[in-house]
């Protein structure tokens, strides 16, 4: 990334219904595999972060989505055209202003999901005849013909792994397989230490190369294996609001397992506001608001997708350096940025790195990332888990909301 977000600027006004976005359990599907911890998920209604408006709130919970849209319903809302679907193994939402009557809900609706599913085809890792997927299989290191959009995103995680230091690399995949996070089953035991050590010879982002003209990727060793799920849900969020664009929709709020990106006003003429989760595995509360106000958002976290053994966490970040999840009290992070993909990609890797690597990284760079760890302490009712955090200027900036 290489400028800040640009700050969110709210106006002045009573203070709008919050809309609340929950991380959604991942299922089993083309990005996520289902943890042991996620199956039984629990649905969490959070209507904590309204003020002023409590009566006039309408919660619409989507499907086992975990997902709850606090919409204003006042005279001065306008209304709002809320589309929702399955993808990336998760799911979807969009909120959009229409301006013009002629704005065919239906019509939008199947362009979004083509869209969503042309994205599945170039790199699912889920679909064994996607693009990526086909070359992963491949056993040749020649350069092997894929769509631009593949080698864009392939580009921009590159940049990415060299900027964090090789914690964010999308060619973990074979770790991610290794620890039960991948499409292959779930171990019952932790990885052997050879296992691993083998995992990670095949890791290391160097190992890829694109060509932009013809588009191709090409591999130094055939069992490389590229996961892009650490930024597809990003690429999807960036891919739906361009084409809201390009119909010429300009206030809209897009959103694809937990990663969002804003514009324009909700249906009160406000920022859209969101609700940034405590880290907290079965329990959902807000920890932070946020306006979203021509900016995206990205999260990850240890608190959805991991396992426990002998009481221990192992969650789906893993550190390519160690092979190993990350196993530091940094609970989340939250990443704006100006395009979710990036927001995407620097979240997990600021995960990766943890709280004081991460954050001096992030503010090194004018990145805006809210870091939230979890500690277990003593407490007036025995031991309790308590969530610290920590902002960079260029979050704190792009936070500010002038209607709070
Ligand atoms: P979420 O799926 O909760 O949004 P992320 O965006 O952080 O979380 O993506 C997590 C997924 O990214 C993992 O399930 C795994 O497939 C992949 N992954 C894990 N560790 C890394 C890493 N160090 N670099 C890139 N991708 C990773
Ligand atoms: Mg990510």
């Amino acid at each position: 990334m290489s400028r800040a977000p640009v700050p969110a600027l709210g106006q002045a006004g009573p203070v709008p219904p919050t809309q609340t976005v929950s991380k959604p359990a991942p299922s089993l599907g083309p990005y996520n595999a289902m943890s042991r911890s996620d199956r039984k998920p629990v649905l969490g209604l959070l209507l904590s972060a309204h003020r002023r408006h409590a009566s006039a709130l309408v919660a619409t919970a989507i499907a086992g989505a975990m997902v709850l849209l606090l919409a204003g319903c006042g005279p001065k809302s306008a209304k709002v055209l809320a589309l929702s679907g399955a993808t990336m193994g998760t799911t979807y939402s969009v909120q959009v202003l229409p301006p013009r009557a002629d704005v065919d809900p239906n019509a939008l609706q199947q362009r979004i999901d083509a869209l969503l599913a042309k994205v599945n085809a170039l790199m699912s890792t889920y679909d064994p005849d996607s693009e990526l997927s086909r070359f992963n299989a491949a056993q040749s290191t020649d350069w092997f013909a894929v769509s631009p959009e593949l080698v864009e995103l392939v580009d921009v995680a590159r940049k990415v792994s060299e900027a964090s230091d090789g914690a964010f690399d999308i060619t973990v995949g074979p770790l991610v397989n290794l620890w039960g996070f991948g499409p292959d089953l779930r171990p019952d035991a932790l990885p052997a230490r050879t296992d691993i050590d083998a995992a990670r010879a095949r890791v290391g982002y160097h190992k890829l190369h694109t060509r932009a003209e013809p588009p191709a990727l090409r591999k130094d060793r055939p069992d490389l294996y590229v996961d892009l799920s650490a930024i597809a849900k990003g690429y999807g969020v960036d891919r739906v609001a361009a084409l809201l664009e390009s119909e010429g929709l300009t206030d809209y709020l897009v959103e694809i397992g937990g990663e969002l990106r804003g514009r324009g006003v909700n249906g009160r003429g406000e920022p859209w506001r969101i609700a940034v989760e405590r880290p907290e595995a079965g329990r959902r509360s807000v920890f932070r608001i946020v306006p979203l106000h021509d900016l995206a958002m990205a999260t990850s976290g240890d608190y959805r997708n991991f396992f426990e053994v002998n009481g221990e966490r192992y969650s789906h970040s893993i550190d390519p350096r160690t092979g190993w999840p990350v196993q530091h009290p940094l609970a989340s992070v939250t990443v704006l940025a100006d395009d979710c993909m990036w927001a995407d990609a620097w979240a997990t890797a600021l995960l990766v790195l943890g709280t004081e690597t991460g954050h001096a990284l992030a503010e090194s760079r004018g990145l805006a990332a809210l870091f939230i760890s979890r500690i277990r302490a003593r407490g007036t009712r025995g031991a309790e888990d308590q969530y610290p955090a920590q902002a960079t200027a260029a979050f704190e900036h792009a936070a500010e909301d002038a209607t709070q």
